[in-house]
């Protein structure tokens, strides 16, 4: 590697491959490979999956909203984990109708809450 001193040093995780391609782009060609990770990150947060609780998901509450559902629930990621249950989270969940009649949800994530106890 050729360490200019002021080269900034990539986060721990990223792939060594990656780095390497980063180092060759243009910054024309870094603004659209930001947007395009951004892009990738978002896709990622809205993975579609039904709003039926998966295993282990604890739906704690769902409140109907103009356009959307708020849920909020928690999260047992599975055996040999001291932090479970994790959250609770709230997430935004949107229907998307396709033309074919079926739909499919889109969960938005959107951070952690505190509950009230009630
Ligand atoms: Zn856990």
């Amino acid at each position: 590697m050729n360490d200019a001193p002021n080269k900034p040093t990539p986060p721990e995780g990223v792939p060594d491959q990656l780095v390497s391609d980063l180092n060759q782009l243009t910054a024309e060609e870094f603004r659209k490979t930001i947007i395009h990770a951004q892009e990738l990150l978002n896709f990622q947060n809205e993975e579609p999956f039904p709003i039926e609780p998966k295993p282990g998901d604890d739906i704690l509450k769902v409140t109907e909203r103009d356009g959307y559902t708020e849920v909020v629930k928690q999260i047992f990621c599975g055996e040999d984990c001291g932090d479970c249950p994790h959250g609770p989270y709230l997430y935004h969940v949107e229907q998307e109708p396709h033309p074919d009649g079926t739909e499919t949800s889109y969960w938005r994530f959107i951070g952690e809450v505190q509950l009230d106890d009630e």
